[in-house]
């Protein structure tokens, strides 16, 4: 077959529409490659609310550092033992490439617990470890939070919209738990991914960020 110019791999789309339509093709294509290059870049319409809550404005000592014993709604260790999966927290709790704020332990917040990910509000919320639901409800400064445990670590999903399991349910890794919200102590449209493991003195936030990879976010910018 001939080729049209130096018209691209669409031999048959330049034979067909010449000159002008391989023209657009090109104009398209790198269209899309400068909006691939600035992609950390916060799509509208969530931009506004997630930059409020996330780049620089002070937030509300405490929010996310306790597990809100002190209001009589604390999450406790069940001490459940998946019987056929035991592998601890993997991957990022959302769907496709989802974005990557604020780090563990952040300016912003002086004492955080985990990991922060912009998201569409009703973007959906997936364990990243199999186990038992044992908080599945409103917690104060978190919101709706949903909390599985197993084998010694507790995965905590906070500020949902929606909450899709119940208390008391056994579920497998990747399950829908919720939907993301911006509910508790929260200015702005985000998944908090916090991670607890059980000690032999008590218990530990772990950082997420060891238990994903970077190829798996884009990165945001978080001050
Ligand atoms: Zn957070």
């Amino acid at each position: 077959m001939k080729k049209s110019g130096g018209c691209c791999l669409m031999g048959t789309l330049g034979v067909i529409g010449g000159p002008l339509l391989c023209g657009m093709l090109v104009f398209v294509i790198a269209m899309t490659t400068m909006v691939g290059l600035v992609s950390t870049t916060l799509p509208q319409p969530w931009r506004k609310s997630v930059e409020s809550w996330m780049l620089g404005t002070p937030q509300p000592v405490g929010s996310e550092t306790s597990d809100n014993a002190a209001a009589g709604v604390g999450v406790g260790w069940d001490g459940y033992v998946d019987p056929v999966d035991t592998n601890p927290p993997l991957g990022i709790p959302l769907g496709g490439v989802p974005y990557y704020g604020c780090m563990f332990h952040d300016t912003a917040y002086s004492n955080h617990t985990g990991a922060d990910f912009p998201a569409n509000v009703g973007t959906p919320i997936y364990t990243t470890m199999a186990g038992k639901v044992v908080w599945a409800g409103e917690n104060g400064p978190w919101g709706n939070l949903v909390v599985v445990e197993n084998n010694g670590y507790q995965v905590w999903l906070a500020h949902m919209e929606s909450i899709q399991v119940d208390k008391g349910q056994v579920i497998p890794v990747g399950e829908l738990v919720g939907t993301v919200g911006t509910t508790g102590n929260s200015t702005g449209y985000h998944l908090h991914y916090g991670i607890k493991q059980k000690t032999d003195g008590g218990q530990v936030w772990l950082n997420p960020e060891g238990s994903f990879a970077g190829a798996e976010y884009v990165k945001v910018e978080c001050k």
